[in-house]
């Protein structure tokens, strides 16, 4: 290891000092907010007795001699059986917390009659991850130890060898869902023994991912327990708000949390930054260029990354899209370029997709400190190795809580104190957690979220599980009070075959090669029209105002125009180009209340939770310049769409509003900016996208008779969000009203209450409105507190045992 060359030419670094002078001069109004984060202690706790002597000694002659407090909690607890959730920082050694159990099991199994008297099988997100594990197993050198990764690149010589033979299976859901649960009978040995089943990066199976992973896992429950086999499942999460719910609705089991961190910390001062207004257009694409808007979160980060690189801070900034690192890196070498052009010459960027060894290369630079500043997407997160600098910058808010930190973790060398900096971009989220800092350094308040009943997501999976062992009214233990219903369906489209013995799949295809893992099905292909090349899919919810005809769509950072849009075949084709404007489709929405699922008063407003069919139109499209003057307006003609879907609302009266000093004229706007507002405010206590998510208001919905607001989950069946929402409807709303009044422009931004994505073109919005509206919903007291989810009781009801007899 090269030592580190700044250790002995330069004093220690001083977070807190370089934050000051970043912050002075004419930068001075910009830093909100300077938060300390301490260093942390950390708890040591001794060897388990149980550890298998093997594991014990590759472990402490690999230097890990003693354990922290979590890692001994999760590994004891799960070593008897309990499922677990562990639920820590970045970098606090969770992989030691299921390692300690799983291994010494599975060495202590290799006494037995057939050499494995226990397995595991992990699951991870990625194939990367699944080789970094492997990669760590096997430095071990554990004797008697057979472990291997087995995914879609393993050759089929392999792939029999590994199901024969090893005791830990590293692969992903893809690879269960499509090869280990059709082919069971090949895994039987494997199976037999399963006594461990380990899901990492657990929080990134939220909405319909998470949906399917949980239908998934039901499944694998079940082929296990024909089999004979009752695992116990491991997860490890990031840390986010509530982990035993999501790992419980994910497992379909309860699941024990462990969340005290025992790992120590070094102290890091955390500023929240916020770019000035300006009103000089500048491409951000708002409807109304005369309005203010803040300057872009990219630009200022590059003007922070050249003032840190040109004080000697060594720096990385994360920005979310390629395009967005490249213009991070070449403007900050520019200003730096103007200081010295051996400063210029130290930037780099790095957006992922690089050879291994052009990635060493950016590492040797960083190392040996020729590189003073870097710019990167977070595809960095996997794949270089940037620990050990001085400071990390995050142009926007990252997306969650668990991103943030594992960015803002990229920044100190050993013990050394760090600085980091969240940058905020042009968004109400953005701007509420630059003021609300609480909402970032206490407990967190982001959920990650999913709903184990979405029927979408399920009757596709009880085709697979009943092509896989034919299923029995019994099943429903696993899959839920909804699965007869469903069978019934399938049954009734052909899919299924009802017999004395239970229901049969009996189609001459797969029925696993119905059912993609990452959404409910419709998509729309782009093809390019001089290849006939399909450049990818878009969702065939966002299609009609994405990739109609005359739309101009960015693809991986290039634009394309499409010059057709085919509804019935389910195709866009579209030439490569940038015609110099954008286009924005406009719409309109209405929804009907099909069922109300719960709901509470809070004084004379109402809250709801339910399923909708929510009805949308596109009707025409805007070309805009890219400062935001609109060219010329296109009508289209596209059929409506119809989505089923469950959603949250509130209604208001007319009495109420007015005495909040919200006349009848002013209720369309002010319910309409509360709207935008309310939308891009859910993802703060549900870890869900912006796009995930829509929203319709109005002044009097025909079945509430009341002004109502809407906001829905974007995919059919629902995903979770929603129903979060209502369940946080407090802090949430409260929230929503805060990011609005924290916004210091006078009648509404995009910081506020404008949408990037309005079907409306940002009209009626009524800024102040809004606030009277939310302070008039928020002032009635609420009966409820924020409850245990719906899909935690339908764990419940489902009850724990499971016993199935085939
Ligand atoms: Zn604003
Ligand atoms: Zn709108």
């Amino acid at each position: 290891m090269p030592s580190d060359p700044h250790s002995s030419t330069r004093p220690a670094f001083d977070p807190p000092a370089a934050l000051a002078r970043l912050s002075s001069g004419r930068r001075s109004q910009r830093l909100v907010h300077v938060h300390e984060v301490p260093a942390r202690p950390e708890q040591v706790a001794g060897w388990p007795d149980w550890v298998a002597p093997t594991v014990y000694s590759a472990f402490s002659s690999s230097g890990i001699t003693a354990l922290w407090s979590h890692q001994r909690e999760a590994a004891d607890r799960a070593h008897d059986g309990t499922h677990v959730v562990i639920s820590t920082g970045t970098a606090s050694g969770k992989s030691l917390g299921y390692l300690l159990p799983v291994l010494s099991d599975v060495v202590d199994g290799g006494s037995a009659p057939s050499g494995r008297g226990a397995t595991a099988l992990y699951l991870s997100p990625t194939k990367a991850l699944a080789g970094d594990q492997l990669a760590r197993l096997n430095a071990l050198a554990i004797p008697g130890l057979r472990a291997a990764t087995y995914d879609g690149d393993t050759p089929a010589d392999e792939r029999r060898w590994i199901r024969d033979h090893c005791q830990y299976v590293l692969t992903n859901p893809d690879l269960v869902h499509h090869s280990l649960l059709p082919g069971h009978s090949r895994w039987a040995p494997f199976l037999r023994s399963l006594q461990y089943v380990v899901i990492d990066e657990c929080h990134v199976y939220r909405g319909i991912f998470g949906s399917h992973l949980a239908a998934l896992l039901r499944r694998l429950r079940r082929v296990a327990a024909h089999y004979g086999a009752f695992p116990t499942f491991i997860l490890a999460s990031a840390t986010v708000a509530d982990p035993q719910t999501q790992a419980s609705a994910l497992v379909g089991l309860p699941v024990q949390p462990i969340t005290v961190d025992g790992s120590p910390r070094e102290s890091m001062t955390f500023g929240l930054w916020e770019p000035g207004l300006v009103v000089d257009g500048g491409g951000s694409g708002v409807d109304r260029p005369d309005v203010p808007h803040r300057r872009s979160a990219i630009a200022e980060t590059a003007d922070l990354l050249a003032a840190l690189v040109a004080d000697g801070v060594q720096t990385v900034a994360f920005a979310r899209s390629r395009p967005g690192v490249e213009a991070v890196a070449a403007s900050a070498r520019r200003s730096l370029g103007e200081v010295g052009p051996e400063l210029a010459g130290g930037v780099a960027a790095y957006r992922g997709g690089y050879l291994p060894e052009e990635r060493r290369e950016l590492e040797r630079g960083l190392r040996s400190g020729a590189l003073r500043g870097l710019a990167a997407t977070n595809a960095l997160e996997l794949g270089i190795d940037v620990s050990g600098l001085d400071a990390v910058l995050m142009a926007g808010w990252p997306g969650t809580c668990a991103s943030l930190w594992q960015q803002a973790g990229r920044a100190g060398r050993s013990r050394s104190p760090s600085l980091a900096v969240l940058i905020a971009g042009d968004d109400p989220l953005d701007t509420y957690l630059v003021h609300h800092p609480q909402a970032l350094f206490n407990r967190p308040v982001e959920a990650a979220v999913l709903d184990p009943q979405n029927p979408y997501v399920l009757a596709p999976h009880l085709a697979a599980a009943a092509a896989e062992l034919p299923l029995t009214a019994a099943d429903a233990q696993v899959f839920g009070p909804t699965m007869v219903g469903l069978l019934d369906v399938l049954v009734a489209r052909g899919l299924l075959r009802r017999r004395p013995g239970g229901w049969f799949w009996t189609r001459p295809e797969r029925a696993t090669d119905h059912v993609s893992l990452r959404g409910t099905g419709e998509t729309v292909r782009i093809v390019e029209r001089s290849t006939g090349r399909v450049l990818g899919t878009v969702d065939a919810a966002a299609a009609h105002s994405s990739v109609h005809t005359g739309a101009v769509y960015v693809h991986q950072g290039q634009s394309f125009v499409v010059t057709h849009y085919d509804v019935q075949d389910a195709h866009a084709v579209v030439v490569a180009g940038d015609p110099g404007w954008s286009t924005r489709a406009r719409s309109v929405s209405a929804f009907d209340i099909m069922d109300v699922q719960r709901s509470q008063t809070w004084g004379a407003a109402e809250l709801s939770f339910g399923s909708v069919q929510v009805r949308s139109q596109v009707t025409s499209f805007l070309r805009l310049l890219p400062g935001g003057e609109v060219l010329g307006e296109h009508p289209l003609d596209l059929p409506e769409r119809s989505l089923h879907t469950k959603a949250v609302w509130w209604t208001m009266t007319e009495q109420m509003l007015d005495a909040a000093g919200v006349p009848e004229p002013s209720i369309p706007g002010a319910a309409h900016a509360a709207e935008h507002a309310a939308i891009a405010m859910l993802p703060l206590v549900a870890t869900s996208d912006r796009w995930d998510i829509g929203g319709v208001s109005t002044a009097l919905h025909p079945d509430t008779g009341r002004p109502t607001i809407l906001v829905y989950d974007g995919h059919p069946g629902g995903a979770g969000f929603a129903e979060r929402g209502f369940r946080a409807a407090r802090i949430w709303l409260t929230a929503t009203r805060d990011a609005i009044v924290a916004c210091e422009c006078a009648t509404g931004c995009p910081s506020c209450v404008q949408s990037p994505r309005c079907g409306n073109g940002n009209e009626p919005l009524d800024k102040v409105g809004a606030i009277s509206l939310l302070t008039a919903v928020l002032s009635g007291p609420a009966p409820l507190d924020d409850g245990p989810p719906t899909s935690r009781e339908a764990i419940e009801s489902s009850g724990n045992g499971y016993h199935h007899h085939p």
